[in-house]
């Protein structure tokens, strides 16, 4: 059983009879591929810090009364509120509610521990989708985290790991949070072998999230091939990323920010011509280190302080985007930010 502070205001609370967690997203600051593994699956090296954008999930039993209202329905149920920008399409992203993660967590959980699953889930959603944010992911691990304590399984961090991993390769990064207390952590094999990494300094973001998201699966199909073996890429990846860690963790932010990569964006370049256009953008709003999080599609910015992060959100909310760069009659509709964040690690 997970500790009871781990509910805290950052990672969630208890209210009541019911449960709930705040769940947040994440940004990869550094991304390897080491190579294609025996199962189909890339070899990663990443290093994922936590961010202040949450989702938040909640469960109640089925007989709890809620604003007035008496559920007496049985089994297992979600319920979606999406505060994301409606342009008609984020519903269709998010899929159909009986495929959310959220469900899927709560059913392997119930069918591993052999109980019949009963209860409801409703799920506030701020995280973007498909943008490379995990958010997803991290409602896996929240709904893991709610079900094992409001069924009264019990299950300890190494018996709902192998869960998690299953679910997603970004879902053991989340869950091993609400146990080990960590924020930022290196993650291998696909995401499941999480090792925290401790004494990070708060870093300011500015993220942006284009209107087209990046399928994860498209996005590896365009990995190109490389003339190192597995073994050198993992050499030279450990030695970069260890300098990364170095460096944030001695205070140096802007040496830092110019070692954050992610291998993944010269391969999602093929797909979204808005990488080219994010990264001349983002050069010019003051950010020490720029990059492509996770699978995209959204490109991050890494600022001086929180001020500089709301001040360069406030410069892209309201640049003319379309002008000029990509030089097509449809450039306008192209270039439309569905999102804009100032944020900071957790
Ligand atoms: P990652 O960084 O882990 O690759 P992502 O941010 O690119 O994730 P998500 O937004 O987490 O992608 O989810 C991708 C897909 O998963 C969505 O298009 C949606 O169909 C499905 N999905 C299922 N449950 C959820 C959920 N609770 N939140 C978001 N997406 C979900």
């Amino acid at each position: 059983m997970f500790p009871a502070e781990t509910f805290s205001d950052e990672t969630g609370r208890r209210a009541g009879s019911a449960g709930e967690i705040l769940a947040p997203a994440k940004l990869n600051l550094y991304l390897e591929v080491l190579g294609p593994r025996a199962d189909g699956f890339h070899a990663l090296e990443t290093l994922m810090v936590p961010v202040r954008i949450y989702d938040q999930l909640f469960w109640h039993s089925n007989d709890t009364s809620v604003s007035g209202n008496n559920f007496t329905g049985e089994g297992l149920s979600l319920r979606v509120r999406c505060l994301l920008p409606n342009d008609g399409r984020t519903d269709q992203l998010l899929g159909k509610e009986r495929d959310n993660l959220v469900l899927q967590a709560a059913r392997l959980l119930a069918e591993t521990a052999g109980i019949s699953p009963s209860g409801r889930f409703s799920l506030i959603k701020r995280i973007p989708i498909q943008a490379g944010m995990g958010g997803g992911s991290s409602d896996a691990a929240a709904a893991l985290m709610l079900a094992n304590t409001s069924w009264k399984i019990g299950y300890s961090q190494e018996q709902l790991l192998p869960l998690a991993a299953q679910l997603g390769s970004d879902v053991p990064f989340f869950l091993s949070r609400y146990f080990q207390r960590h924020h930022a952590a290196i993650c291998r094999g696909r995401g499941e072998l999480v090792e925290p990494v401790r004494q990070l300094p708060r870093l300011h973001f500015v993220i942006a999230q284009p209107t087209t998201g990046l399928s994860t699966a498209e996005v590896f199909g365009q990995l190109a091939a490389r003339a190192e073996t597995s073994d050198q890429r993992a050499a030279a990846s450990h030695f970069r990323l260890s300098e990364l860690i170095k460096t944030l963790q001695s205070g140096a932010i802007a040496s830092a920010g110019r070692k954050m990569s992610n291998r993944l964006e010269s391969a999602a370049e093929q797909l979204s011509p808005w990488l080219d256009h994010l990264r001349d953008v983002f050069s010019r709003i003051g950010s020490i280190g720029h990059f492509m999080t996770g699978s995209g599609s959204a490109y991050v910015g890494v600022m001086r302080s929180a001020t500089q992060a709301r001040r360069a959100a406030r410069r892209l909310v309201n640049m003319k985007l379309g002008t000029g760069k990509l030089g097509s009659e449809n450039a306008e509709s192209y270039l439309k930010l569905r999102n804009v964040f100032a944020t900071s690690s957790c």
